[in-house]
């Protein structure tokens, strides 16, 4: 052992936001204290600490949007605003003690896994070397934002930024503002543009779907009913849960299910949207849940103000102060807005992680991320991951997918804790096995048919999205398979007449 390092950490997590945290948690309560989260920003939360866009918000009830193990908060609606979520994660760092254990401002470079020592060395931006028997990769899939390649972009004089790096230094009022994009992200935001600016030019390529938001607040008395009663608390989660349980039946399952909360999204923009050639633009033509349906009440009303021109011609150029589209109109503006979403399908990058052989995960995942339940992969032991490819959910809250995740994660760890010289590795023909199926499954779901989304890459692949209910990847991971895996020793401790390098020696 080298005598440089201090002793090696049990556990390193990549990551900060409600993966992060959830895992740490749970090692806490598993009286698993040496770990480390490390986070590349100066504060935690992830997603919730980046996007701080006017009107930001989930559009999951807060009751089923946060961990079941820690209910007892005082959500101010149910539907909740980013900053009211990113209290609760700061509400849990503090609760559960793990300011002292989360390292800021330290991005991991690279990690590799060592076999004689079964022990992974972590490379941080601030030049440390930290070395855990295990990784968990909890870095999300929606942190890297997407921007537009439009020729003449970079030539643009105006102000110009992303929704999930918001600059709130900028005044919007009396501006010609352009936005590209109407996902879940500018949706929220467009509300508040189009109130302060003088005029807005909404850019969009594809309609979305949009469920009409039956928000309220919590009342002092619902509160009150909450805490004293925590099986009502319960009661609501288990009817948010199973009611989205359902939108996940009819978007995979049951299509004519899918045929009545079609209705009900296109009733809402009649009713929402009188001005037939504004509400014929705002029409999707694709099937519904091909992209992610939207859930707000806002959107529409913000659209038909007078100062909005919703340009559905495609974007062509950028110039010094306009926008050309190719129906031949050039759109002047003072600011553009991207609502162009996120790097998804880039996983754990520009993080390089190396297994074994001195297999780069990038370069193993070069035709499109895969992985065993979206946690492991193989030939990368002790390395697991939160929200992993193909752990994204259509119609559910990722909340309920992380605790599955970290439980099953959890019976991994109480594995090696049991045996202290060794290390899991996934076996390949489990992972071939799975992902067969996987994509068999995903080739029959409407995310394969003809829209675009970032639940697919470039090559058609879907590697984002999980195929089934919430309910049956729970099932999946209710308990740590480990006969998947193999538990080797680690090459130190081997004796030397088998340390060869195809001699398997398995526990
Ligand atoms: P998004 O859903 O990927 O939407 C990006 C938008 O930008 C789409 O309308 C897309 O058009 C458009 N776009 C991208 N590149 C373009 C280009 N070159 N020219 C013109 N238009 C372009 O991104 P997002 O809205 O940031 O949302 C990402 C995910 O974050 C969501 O799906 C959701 O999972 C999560 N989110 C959740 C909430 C919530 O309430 N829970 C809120 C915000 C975000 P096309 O559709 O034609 O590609």
């Amino acid at each position: 052992m080298n005598s440089e390092f201090p002793p090696p950490l049990m556990v390193v997590i990549v990551g900060s936001g409600f993966a992060g945290i959830g895992m740490a948690i749970k090692l806490r309560q598993a009286g698993v204290n040496d770990f480390m989260i490390l986070e590349r920003a100066e504060g935690v939360g992830g997603t919730w600490r980046d996007n701080t866009y006017p009107g930001a918000g989930c559009d999951i009830p807060s009751p089923l949007y946060s961990f079941s193990f820690e209910p007892d908060f005082d959500w101010p609606r149910l539907f909740s605003a980013q900053a009211d979520i990113l209290r609760y994660q700061q509400h849990l760092v503090e609760k559960y003690r793990l300011k002292s254990q989360i390292r800021l401002n330290c991005e991991v470079k690279q990690a590799n896994f060592d076999q004689t020592t079964a022990l992974w060395t972590v490379q941080t931006s601030q030049g440390d070397l930290i070395r855990a028997r295990v990784l968990v990769s909890a870095t999300g899939q929606l942190n890297r934002p997407a921007y537009p390649k439009i020729p003449g972009l970079e030539a643009f004089q105006g102000q110009m930024f992303h929704s999930a790096r918001w600059n709130h230094n900028y005044d919007l009022t009396g501006k010609r503002v352009g936005i590209i994009g109407t996902g879940a992200s500018a949706i929220q935001f467009i509300p508040t543009v189009v109130a302060q600016a003088d005029q807005v030019v909404l850019f969009q390529r594809t309609p979305p779907y949009i469920l009409p938001k039956s928000d309220r607040a919590f009342t002092g008395r619902d509160r009150w009913l909450h805490h004293t009663f925590p099986v009502i608390r319960s009661l609501l989660r288990w009817r948010i849960y199973g009611s989205l349980e359902l939108f996940g039946l009819a978007i995979l399952k049951f299509r004519p299910l899918a045929a009545i909360v079609k209705e009900i999204c296109l009733a809402h923009l009649w009713l929402r949207v009188r001005d037939p050639e504004l509400r014929r633009k705002l029409t999707p033509t694709y099937p519904l849940g091909c992209k992610r349906f939207l859930v707000d009440s806002k959107f529409y009303p913000a659209v038909s103000q007078p100062n909005v021109q919703l340009v559905t011609a495609g974007i062509i150029q950028v110039g010094a102060d306009d926008v050309q589209t190719d129906d031949g109109a050039k759109h002047r503006l003072d600011a553009l807005i991207f609502g162009t979403g996120f790097a998804a399908q880039d996983f754990i990058a520009p993080m390089q992680i190396y297994g074994l052989k001195g297999q780069e995960l990038n370069a193993v995942w070069r035709e499109g991320a895969s992985a065993y339940l979206g946690i492991s992969v193989s030939s990368f032991p002790n390395f697991f991951m939160l929200y992993g490819p193909n752990t994204n959910l259509g119609h559910n809250s990722i909340i309920v997918m992380l605790e599955s995740q970290i439980h099953y994660i959890m019976g991994a760890i109480a594995t090696l804790q049991r045996s202290p010289d060794a290390f899991l590795d996934l076996k390949s023909e489990v992972q071939q096995r799975f992902n067969d199926r996987l994509q068999q499954s995903l080739h029959q779901t409407v995310w394969s048919g003809d829209c675009s989304s970032w639940y697919k890459n470039p090559n058609g692949k879907i590697t984002n999205n999980w195929p089934g209910l919430a309910t049956t990847y729970r099932n999946l991971t209710r308990n740590f398979d480990q006969q998947n895996y193999q538990l080797k020793l680690a090459r130190s401790c081997l004796p030397s007449n088998i340390l060869h390098d195809n001699v398997k020696f398995t526990i």
